[in-house]
């Protein structure tokens, strides 16, 4: 015998663990008792197998540890699902940032979720969105011409250079044309500095509305203006300028008063006149101030008896 199990209450029967052949089994030893006497009628001894309940036991340490195993596993999985779920959208926004640093303004994150990471997104989204705005704005304003709208003698510059280099590249031809309004000082002497003002206005939508969508009108400064024309002749340039001095001179421009102005032109064409941006102005500078000799309101394209 091994040792007892358990006991009865008032040792009503045992249970004893006993090998027999090596092989397991609880002995139960229970008295007989007659009920009405009390007598001891002896013992019943019942050998139980033990083999089914070790068995048992070993299955359900086996189970413990497996479903530990599992269930470890599992949370290591689901952490590791969490943590790469979190990372790349988080490695996203941080790219758009870097992106956005480096001058690419258009950027988003691109990421679309409903929940915590996509609130963050959204909001970096239109962190962005509005950023790109205000800065294309202030770049809009900073090229262009407050009174008229018109590209200023910043874009105009810029712009020349670049149709220059497009032109040499190319090999086709680019016309400048530089006009300047006449008289212009006695408009504000007569009329007033808000007559010439809404002049000033007029002409630059005249030259807005007349010259093609690929030519660029601008306020060099003060009652001058430019047009570059892009891939044009001289002839069609001309055409042209003389359109727009047309248009000017035709057309009342006062506010609530009949006020008539006439405009002046020179035309310079790349490559002929000039290869570089100073060259092609210089020449269509000076082929407006012949106009002005000439008496103004017209379009000179050449360079005078003396050149
Ligand atoms: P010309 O035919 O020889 O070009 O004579 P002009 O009077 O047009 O030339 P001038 O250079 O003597 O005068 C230019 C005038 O343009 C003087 C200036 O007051 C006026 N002007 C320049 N900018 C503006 C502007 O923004 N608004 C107004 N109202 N006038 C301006
Ligand atoms: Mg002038
Ligand atoms: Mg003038």
């Amino acid at each position: 015998p091994l040792e007892p199990l358990a006991a009865g209450e008032d040792g009503a029967f045992v249970r004893w663990p006993v090998l027999l052949d090596g092989e397991p089994f609880d002995a139960v030893f229970c008295p007989l008792v007659n009920e009405a006497g009390g007598a001891h009628l002896g013992t019943l001894v019942l050998l139980v197998s033990a083999r089914p309940l070790l068995d048992t036991r070993a299955d359900a340490r086996r189970w413990n540890l497996f479903s530990t195993s599992v269930g470890m596993l599992v949370s290591t999985l689901l952490a590791l699902l969490l943590a790469t779920g979190l990372a790349r959208p988080i490695q996203h926004v941080a790219d758009a940032a870097t992106a956005m640093r480096k001058g690419d303004l258009s950027r988003r994150t691109g990421i679309r979720r409903q929940d915590a990471i996509g609130d963050m997104a959204a909001a970096f989204d239109g962190m962005a969105e509005s950023l790109q705005r205000h800065v294309e704005e202030i770049h809009r304003l900073a090229v262009t011409d407050d009174l008229t709208g018109l590209s200023n003698h910043r874009r105009f510059k810029e712009e020349l250079e670049r149709e220059i280099m497009r032109a040499e590249r190319s090999g086709s031809p680019l016309c400048l044309i530089f006009l300047d309004l006449d008289h212009f000082k006695r408009v504000n002497d007569t009329h007033g500095h808000d007559q010439g003002d809404e002049v000033l206005r007029v002409v630059a939508r005249l030259m807005r509305d007349h010259v093609r969508t690929v030519d660029l009108p601008c306020r060099y400064g003060g009652e001058e203006f430019v047009v570059i024309l892009p891939e044009t002749p001289l002839d069609a340039a001309v055409v042209v300028a003389e359109r727009l001095r047309r248009e000017v001179e035709d057309r009342p421009m006062g506010k609530g008063i009949d006020l008539r102005v006439t405009v002046s032109a020179g035309v310079s064409v790349y490559p002929v006149d000039g290869t570089t941006s100073d060259d092609l102005l210089k020449t269509a500078d000076n082929r407006l101030y012949l106009a002005k000799e000439r008496g103004r309101n017209c379009v000179v394209t050449d360079d005078g008896d003396d050149a």
